[in-house]
């Protein structure tokens, strides 16, 4: 166990084989901020040893989603060609082959480890029988205690030995920070464990000890998933002769239905929800309520705020349900919490998006997306949601659907008589009184004139100059497209509803 007041270090470990998922981004988080409430070192390391599925442009991947949530790491690898930073790197697996070598031998020559001759075709078949007799895969120990002639005679035979941990019989207790006293029998954690592949690469139980023992990690916090492999290590640190670590094993994240969180049931790549348009801000601090609760009504909190706040005494045990409604709430928070410089900052490449998509005509200067800010602002749950709100200020030909002209109750013919009359209404308002309240009054009174609900008078509208049912509050928006786009989407509209005069149109 670590002493007490021992320095905090803890770790994140993603294994580079996808692109950065929604549950690493979570362990990380929880990691940085119970190393930021504490004082605490927050260490980075890359567990590349599956070398047939780790790719560099996953590690990048990973190491620019972390970057982008803010999560700086006070030891870790170096990033292009940067030289490492930390006194217990390298912060790459496959770049500490020799110490796994070193120790690996330690334990050979200890006995607490074995060569195992056994092939891939032969474990292959041991799990096939436990499998038709309905028994949990386990390792028979066939090369437990080669003697050293039978070793010679699998060499002769040219195979390539494995390397076992021996588990010795026996409960493994802990205590978990979360989960509280866990005990696990020895007997059903497999049989002896492979720690060496027959090539020479050493496997991620084996890694992680010497790890996180090389690395003086004083607190493994991860996901429940692990929670099983946990008595492995302990078991592994124990041989070593290294302190334990305290462990920390964080709730599942759990699908709408209750299973575990999936890439075919949820979006799970960090990127997906960046190219969304989830900012930091909000991604972060819905990432953190997952599974943890301030234990108050508190629940928009920037990440020095949570870091503050935080606890493992507050990390819940069940799981935690990904709650896209929720964290799309959250980020609208956010997004309204952005000064208008900013959130033009953090809007540009969504407009951009919308230009290249060719929804749009042109890019707008700042000084036009500006004056949109307080119309946008309270309106994003995502900064990707902005081409809806305005795409139909830069375009120069706006698509109008002629049957979303007539508002429900409405039917073609009183649609038509309400935009001539709007439009002859609006012709009146001089391009100097064009503001919301100019235009508000004459096109109420309008309504009232007619016995119209001013609310379908101004749909008809909305759809006409916009092409949506769903905009800004329409008086700044006929503000912001100006008096003669409005006059000449307006005339298009009633162009639009004549000739379907002619064509049976609805009414
Ligand atoms: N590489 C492991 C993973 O990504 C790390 C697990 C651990 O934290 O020990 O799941």
């Amino acid at each position: 166990m670590t002493s007490e007041g021992a320095a905090v270090r803890v770790r994140i470990a993603p294994s580079p084989t996808g692109p950065l998922h929604i549950g690493t981004a979570r362990t990380a988080l929880f990691n940085y901020l119970f190393a930021r409430h504490s004082g605490g070192t927050f260490v980075l390391r890359l567990e590349d040893t599956d070398v047939e599925r780790s790719t560099a442009a996953f590690e990048q991947d990973i190491l620019d989603g972390l970057r982008w949530l803010g999560l700086g790491w006070d030891e870790g690898p170096g990033l292009a060609g940067e030289p490492d930073h930390g006194p217990y790197g390298p912060y790459r697996q496959m770049e500490r082959l020799a110490r796994y070598k070193a120790i690996s031998d330690r334990l050979l020559a200890a006995d607490q480890a074995y060569y195992c001759y056994c092939t891939a075709a032969e474990l292959d078949a041991e799990r096939k029988r436990l499998e038709a007799a309905h028994l949990p895969p386990r390792y028979s120990g066939r090369c437990a205690h080669l003697t050293a002639a039978e070793r010679a005679a699998f060499e002769a035979e040219g195979r390539r030995p494995a390397i076992r941990f021996r588990i010795q019989p026996g409960i493994v207790a802990f205590d978990d920070l979360v989960r509280g006293h866990v005990e696990i029998d020895a007997s059903a954690l497999g049989g002896d464990l492979a720690i060496v592949r027959a090539d020479g690469t050493p496997l991620y139980h084996f890694c992680v000890v010497v790890d996180d023992a090389a690395m003086k990690i004083s607190h493994v916090i991860r996901g429940e998933d692990h929670l099983s492999n946990t008595p492995k290590h302990i078991l592994l640190f124990r041989a070593l002769g290294e302190a334990e670590p305290l462990f920390a094993h964080l709730p599942l994240i759990l699908n709408p239905d209750r299973t575990k969180m999936s890439k075919r049931k949820s979006q799970t790549a960090v990127d997906d929800y960046i190219n969304e348009g989830f900012i930091r801000e909000g991604l972060l601090n819905y990432l953190a309520l997952l599974g943890w609760s301030t234990g108050s009504e508190e629940e928009i909190l920037g990440l020095d705020e949570i870091a503050a706040r935080f606890s493992l005494e507050h990390v819940q045990k069940g799981g935690a349900v990904f709650d896209r409604e929720r964290l799309e709430w959250l980020n609208g928070q956010w997004i309204r919490r952005l000064a208008p410089v900013e959130l033009i900052d953090r809007l540009r490449p969504f407009v951009q998006a919308e230009a290249t998509a060719g929804r749009i005509d042109r890019m707008p200067a700042d000084a036009e997306l500006l004056p949109l800010v307080p119309l946008v602002q309270e309106r994003l749950p995502v900064l990707g949601a902005i081409g809806d709100l305005v795409d139909f200020l830069f375009a120069d030909r706006l698509d109008v659907d002629r049957a979303l002209l007539v508002p429900k109750r409405w039917d073609r013919p009183t649609t038509l008589a309400g935009l001539i009359a709007a439009r002859t209404a609006i012709a009146r308002v001089g391009a100097t009184a064009f503001e919301p309240e100019g235009l508000e009054e004459p096109l109420r009174a309008l309504a009232e004139e007619h016995g119209w609900k001013a609310g379908d008078l101004f749909m008809a509208i909305r759809v006409a100059v916009t092409g949506r049912t769903a905009t800004p509050p329409l008086f700044q928006t006929l503000v912001a497209l100006g008096r003669e786009r409005v006059l000449a989407r307006l005339d298009s509209a009633i162009g639009l509803l004549t000739d379907a005069a002619g064509e049976g149109g609805k009414g």
